[in-house]
């Protein structure tokens, strides 16, 4: 089962535990637990530590859930990188993904909530690829290609190329 954590998220959840759970052919839960953001905070930053999220869901996730997914509208960062959409641990239980940078918002541009549940899906399915085990691809229509830029994920699909698909097969 994959679990999906809100943590300050306002947007709609139902269409993408769905689609994620048609991506994995796996049961998708959401989480009824409340996470408080308030110890991930950096105030120098005004932004969110991805990886604080990652290591207090390791510990607190309930173990029927096989991985953990947070969604968040948080703006999340590692301390060497301005910025985050999200982040996994590589072969791990738990992973984050942010809709705050997918936004058209954050762009000053207006709103476009599919356009933002589309993002948010690619997104969501590549953090849990690598929990999978799945490493950044080179085909450019796998959504295990690496996007820095919000851009970059209109490039992509929300799909695994057969290779990456085959590889969480066996895992
Ligand atoms: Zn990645
Ligand atoms: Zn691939």
């Amino acid at each position: 089962m994959i679990l999906l954590v809100p943590i300050d998220f306002f947007g709609e959840i139902d269409t993408l535990r769905g689609r994620i759970a048609a991506c994995f052919h796996t049961k998708v839960g959401v989480s009824p637990a409340q996470f408080d953001s308030g110890p991930f905070f950096n105030p120098d930053r005004n932004q969110f530590h991805s990886t604080a999220i990652i290591e207090r869901l390791e510990k607190e996730a309930p173990a029927s859930a096989s991985k953990v997914l947070a969604v968040t509208g948080l703006d999340l960062y590692i301390p060497i990188l301005t910025f985050v959409f999200g982040e996994a641990r590589l072969n791990g239980r738990c992973a984050v993904v942010s809709s705050y940078r997918l936004d058209n918002r954050s762009y000053g541009l207006p709103s476009d909530p599919a356009l933002l549940q589309e993002r948010l899906l690619k997104e969501s399915i590549h953090e849990l690829g690598h929990t999978f085990g799945l490493v950044h691809c080179q085909d450019p229509e796998c959504v295990m290609k690496s996007s820095t830029y919000v851009e970059e994920l209109e490039l992509k699909s929300s799909r695994f190329c057969r290779r990456c698909m085959a590889s969480i097969r066996l895992s």
